[in-house]
């Protein structure tokens, strides 16, 4: 009997697992895509066109910040072939880091190894080799995302392997049963969740800019706030970060904010002489980076009768950067749950 599954979510973490749930379904399944927003929306609670998108460690040895490592590494692994398609918006480049007041798990040497030395041509940074007042610095091979490009381009992808997708704004999760004629399995990729009180909101404004720079750079001050350049590729300006502001729902950017961010990039950052130390901005951003205390949910869910909910939510400001993890964790919980087939088994 023909089956849908339904998934809820157009945004790097729907995507990436529709994408790679497309893999492994049966001729009697296919998928439909449910989400409010889509690439071309600019709603202040779709996260995934605001982000920067860069990819930068979180050191840490928590079960989660361990789970991340490994969600992470599979996607810096994956973003390397993805890289090799142009249309995609990715492109490896030098990322480079200098902290002033380093956190205790930046200098915990374990903490560091689980998440950085996977990274191409990662090395630390003697003091001679970084400006004055930075306290530990390091370099390695990273990615930047170009994130409403890349959203379209997988959105593409998805159609074109026999996808569907309906725009629509459910009111609550179990609707989406309702959305085609048999549909056992809902997989919840909607940054948020529904009424979850773990859920919370990270507002992060950022200004982008037509000033080109070559690598992505991020430096922490003194008083623990974080700048940061991220070069967007195929022409998409350059991103100047950041706020990270948990619970600030104000969905308009500040210009005391924008003023302080462009202060300190000039300051810190190697943008081309002929700027003149100004910038060309395109536009001020303010998005809302769908967080969860204890982070990602992902795990399945039992209702009525057969019915799951396969739950993938709650990235914060890690999306891109785990992106391929999730969706591969996903796609092993539906293995091992009966509700996708091997094709290794077929
Ligand atoms: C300023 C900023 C900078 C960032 N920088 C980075 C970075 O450098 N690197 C990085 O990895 N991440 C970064 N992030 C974080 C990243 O953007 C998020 O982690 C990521 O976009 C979350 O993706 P998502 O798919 O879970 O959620 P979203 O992109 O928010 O998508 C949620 C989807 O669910 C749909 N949906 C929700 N509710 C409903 C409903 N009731 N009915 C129907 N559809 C619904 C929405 O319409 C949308 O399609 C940044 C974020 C911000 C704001």
């Amino acid at each position: 009997m023909p089956e849908t599954i339904i998934i809820i979510g157009a945004g790097v973490i729907g995507l990436t697992t529709a994408l790679h749930i497309q893999q492994y379904l049966s001729p009697t399944q296919s998928v439909l895509l449910v989400a409010r927003d889509f690439p071309s929306d600019t709603s202040v609670n779709y996260a995934s066109p605001w982000a920067g998108a860069h990819y930068r460690p979180v050191p840490g040895s928590s079960p989660q910040a361990l789970r991340e490592a490994s969600q992470a590494h599979r996607t810096y692994e994956f973003m390397k072939r993805v890289a090799d398609e142009p249309a995609a918006g990715i492109k490896f480049i030098q990322g480079v880091e200098h902290l002033e007041a380093p956190p205790h798990e930046y200098l915990d040497a374990q903490s560091v190894r689980n998440v950085y030395t996977h990274l191409d041509g990662f090395r630390g940074l003697s003091s001679s080799e970084v400006p004055e007042g930075v306290k530990w610095g390091v370099e390695y091979g990273t990615y930047v995302v170009n994130s409403p490009v890349y959203c379209a381009y997988m959105l593409r992808k998805f159609v074109l392997k026999g996808g569907s997708v309906k725009q629509y704004a459910l009111a609550n999760i179990q609707e989406a049963f309702s959305l085609a004629p048999t549909v056992n399995t809902v997989v919840n990729c909607s940054g948020l969740g529904f009424e979850d009180p773990k859920s919370f909101i990270i507002r992060g404004q950022t200004c982008l800019v037509r000033n080109p720079v070559d690598a992505t750079i991020t430096r922490q001050n003194e008083d623990g706030s974080w700048s940061f350049c991220i070069p967007r590729p195929l022409d998409g300006g350059t991103i100047i970060g950041g706020t990270k502001e948990p619970g600030n729902w104000d969905p308009n950017p500040s210009p005391e904010t924008r003023e302080r961010l462009l202060a300190n990039a000039k300051k810190w950052f190697p943008f081309a002489p002929e700027s003149g130390g100004e910038f060309d901005v395109i536009r001020d951003i303010v998005g809302r980076r769908p967080a969860r205390e204890g982070g990602m949910r992902i795990e399945i869910e039992s209702v009525s009768g057969d019915r799951k909910l396969v739950h993938a939510y709650g990235a914060g400001g890690r999306g891109f950067e785990l992106s391929r993890g999730v969706a591969e964790d996903v796609v092993v919980l539906m293995l091992e749950a009966g509700i996708l087939e091997d094709k290794a088994n077929l």
